[in-house]
């Protein structure tokens, strides 16, 4: 997708800070962090929402929460992290690349709202 921002940071036309990258996942800091760390995992491919995601897409959403996983561990996240994907608009969605936010190292209440 040419005009996708998370594909242009995933084909390096777009600069990010990188915290983990492999064959199918890419990790990289939020530009506008809602807490100390604030981590946005992609697949490289394009999807643009879950809603899109079929069955063939299920091992890249799964190592998407495995990199994430991973990424909280090098942070020290023991006390716990939260994961979050926005789906659609109406739910805040507004880069339409699947992805996750993990968000953690501050207090984090529930419910979201
Ligand atoms: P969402 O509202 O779930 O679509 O989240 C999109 C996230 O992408 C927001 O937290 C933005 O701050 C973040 N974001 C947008 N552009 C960039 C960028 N160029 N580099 C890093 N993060 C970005
Ligand atoms: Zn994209």
């Amino acid at each position: 997708m040419t005009d996708c921002i998370f594909c242009k940071i995933a084909g390096g036309q777009i600069p990010a800070t990188m915290v983990h990258e492999d064959d199918d996942v890419l990790a990289f800091e939020d530009i506008r962090p809602l807490a100390p760390t604030h981590v946005i995992v992609i697949p490289r491919r394009h999807i643009p929402t879950l809603d899109d995601a079929a069955e063939a897409d299920a091992t890249v959403l799964g190592r998407m929460l495995l990199a994430a996983k991973q990424v909280a561990a090098q942070r020290g996240l023991s006390k716990g992290y939260r994961l979050v994907m926005n789906v659609q608009a109406g739910a805040g969605q507004v880069v339409f690349h699947v992805h996750l936010h993990l968000i953690g190292g501050r207090a984090l209440t529930w419910p979201p709202g």
